[in-house]
């Protein structure tokens, strides 16, 4: 088991093409885990949960880009803004709202991705293709944010072609609105990132064109919840 994280670290770099950003997702796992990947080279990293963020950026590198991709209410926006890269999990107008006027107060643009319901499971978080398509025709209203483009979990399931077809409504709406830029004023002229993958559906994301994936179990091994 030693170095088991710097070597999975090193066998991702290896496999993942160089246009794909790797997020080390390492909630529930102590900074030590973290450092461990830090000194194999590993710069971003995801967190869920906006305590344990704020816990371990005030004692982990400051070159560390930290993206939150946990379910965000605004009374924890404090927390998280100070020191997140980018916000993955935006999934409700409220939240969108809520950061814009957090960085209008904080002279910050925050770059953020639109969280879109992919899954069959309904108990996960995020905006129908409505209402991103919505949210984006309004991207003006929100100046303080950068809406960079898309997140997505697919279904809980060994069957892959369930999860592409959850992976591909992400790709779809992502081309979709980049064929009408126009209908979006407020959106950046590279709009069009695309988060999807973990670690059990990670090579199907890469497959599908994914530009980042977001990598725990595989990395850190499993979380005690
Ligand atoms: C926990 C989590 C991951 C990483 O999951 P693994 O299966 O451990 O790779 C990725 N994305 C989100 C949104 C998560 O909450």
């Amino acid at each position: 088991m030693e170095n088991s994280i710097a070597s999975a670290i090193a066998k991702l770099k290896e496999e993942l093409p160089s246009n794909v950003k790797l997020v080390a997702v390492s909630k529930f796992h102590p900074a030590e885990a973290v450092m461990e990947a830090y000194s194999a080279g590993q710069r971003v990293f995801g967190e869920s949960r906006p305590q344990e963020l704020a816990a371990k950026a005030a004692v982990l590198p400051a070159d560390i880009s930290w993206h939150f991709i946990g379910h965000l209410q605004t009374n924890k926006l404090k927390l998280v803004l100070p020191v997140a890269a980018m916000v993955e999990s935006v999934d409700s107008l409220h939240l969108l709202e809520a950061v814009d006027r957090w960085g209008r107060e904080n002279d910050r643009i925050i770059s953020v991705l639109l969280e879109m319901h992919i899954a069959s499971e309904t108990t996960k978080q995020g905006f129908s293709s409505d209402e991103i398509l919505e949210v984006a025709s309004r991207a003006s209203c929100f100046p303080n944010v950068r809406i960079c483009g898309l997140m997505g979990m697919a279904t809980f399931t060994d069957d892959e072609t369930v999860i592409r077809k959850d992976f591909a409504k992400l790709v779809t709406l992502r081309d979709e609105i980049r064929s009408e830029m126009d209908k979006f004023p407020g959106l950046p002229d590279d709009f069009g990132i695309l988060s999807f993958g973990m670690t059990h559906d990670y090579r199907i994301a890469v497959e599908m064109g994914a530009d980042i994936v977001r990598i725990g179990t595989l990395i850190f091994g499993e979380r005690n919840y």
